[in-house]
């Protein structure tokens, strides 16, 4: 059963009388779980939907209408699958005490990996997902394989009934699912040898495998230090060897780069990042992986939406981890808009000066950044930084801190979306 959080005026839902609270039960006679039922068991023509009223009476509908024309409900939202590991380096046992409780959720799910492009470790999948993976075809995934050794990846995970990750992915690849996975690299325990090994066995593994990205492992104050560390400047740099190895093979032989290293795993190693023609598609963007030459491409191909900024002051509000590559990406801004921008490094004040990334930045801290700017014309905010409810992770609402500054804030993803909204008042 999925309930109904809204109906959209004067859509198919609407005319059918469905409402906040109604229940949907079934597609043609099949039970609905969540959102993937939904999507999958709709996408016909027509269909019979069984739903219960917020008042207690069911009914069956016989739809028909063009695909093109959505239902317009929108639905509660999944309840999230809980992990079944215990890593050393996980975010959750990063946080401090007294935020958000569903901060605290181990998320690992395979549905999220499909819709969202979160990595899952596919270690708490039951039959039923496996054949749900499989019928409604979810692909591609993104997995979290960090070791191909079972060895290996049961002491990372903390599980020592992780099912082995080469089997496993091709018993789905066999019915045409592919997978971008990525590898969190721990020193001292998936690098050096394993690493090297973990490419090679995903690369020889075939075309369904379509990359893999090494992310260094980032902790907090609040990690356990005494079971996992980061990684030193050489490893990195022999991390990014063997990825730099491996996407010249891949390169000569299937014309892809396949391999790639994390924007913070260049920086680590502090070495030049490398150009944009290496990320293929961006295809893992969104972990980090050629983040800055994506944003240059973003730039540049959306030069002459975002005009109207010549001689505005612009504050530009980042994580620590990203301070020292924004200039590469504010500079074509500045030469693209004829606005000077100013980078604002927040450090983190909630898990530490360690914790450098956008996505984790307190919304107090961001405040006191801002405080008496009234020089700035605009402040962007990393868009990552809030979530759906547009909450810091500190709980702070972007209202809040909106009303708390003096300066005018947008939010963005690619600078090109705030910017392109038109120059500030
Ligand atoms: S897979 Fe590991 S890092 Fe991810 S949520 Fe589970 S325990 Fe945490």
């Amino acid at each position: 059963m999925i309930k109904v959080t809204a109906v959209q005026p004067e859509s198919i839902a609407q005319e059918l009388g469905l409402r906040e609270g109604t229940e949907l039960l079934a597609v043609n006679g099949r039970e609905l779980e969540d959102f993937l039922d939904w999507e999958f068991l709709t996408a016909e023509e027509r269909f019979l939907l069984h739903v219960r009223q917020p008042g207690g009476e069911e009914i069956e509908f016989d739809i028909e209408r063009p695909l093109a024309e959505p239902i317009g409900l929108s639905l509660e939202p999944a309840r999230i699958r809980r992990c079944a590991n215990r890593c050393d380096f996980c975010f959750v046992d990063g946080l401090p005490d007294g935020l958000r409780d569903v901060l605290y959720i181990r998320d690992d799910d395979y549905r999220l990996s499909f819709r969202y492009g979160n990595f899952a470790t596919l270690t708490n999948l039951k039959p039923k997902d496996v054949e749900r993976i499989i019928e409604y075809r979810l692909s591609p995934l993104y997995v979290s394989v960090h070791a191909t050794d079972p060895t290996v990846r049961r002491y990372l995970l903390r599980n020592p009934t992780a099912p082995e990750i080469i089997p496993q992915l091709r018993s789905f690849a066999e019915h045409g699912i592919e997978f971008h996975t990525q590898v969190v690299m721990s020193p001292g325990v998936n690098d050096g040898e394993v690493l090297q090994q973990t490419l090679r066995d995903l690369y020889d593994f075939g075309p369904a495998i379509v990359g893999c990205s090494v992310v260094p492992v980032g902790l907090t104050e609040f990690s356990k230090h005494h079971l996992v560390r980061e990684p030193t400047r050489d490893e990195c740099r022999a991390a990014v060897s063997l990825v730099e190895a491996r996407a010249a093979i891949a390169l000569s032989e299937r014309g892809t780069h396949w391999a790639f290293g994390a924007d913070e795993l260049y920086v680590r190693a502090d070495l030049p990042l490398p150009p944009a023609e290496i990320y293929d598609g961006f295809d893992q963007v969104e972990n980090g992986v050629g983040a800055v030459r994506w944003l240059q491409q973003r730039i540049a191909s959306s030069a002459e939406a975002i005009s109207g900024w010549e001689g505005r002051r612009i504050g530009v509000v980042t994580g620590t981890a990203m301070a020292g590559l924004m200039p590469m990406v504010l500079e074509p801004l500045a030469r693209v808009t004829g606005a000077s921008f100013e980078l604002l490094p927040v450090v983190n004040s909630l898990f530490g000066a360690s914790v450098t990334t956008a996505g984790l930045l307190p919304g107090a801290a961001v405040q006191a950044a801002l405080q008496g700017r009234r020089d700035l014309d605009l402040a962007l905010l990393p868009g990552e930084s809030v979530n759906d409810d547009g909450l810091f992770v500190d709980g702070m609402s972007a209202e809040l801190l909106d009303a708390a500054t003096p300066v005018e804030i947008r939010f963005s993803k690619d600078f090109a979306d705030a910017l392109a909204m038109g120059a500030a008042a």
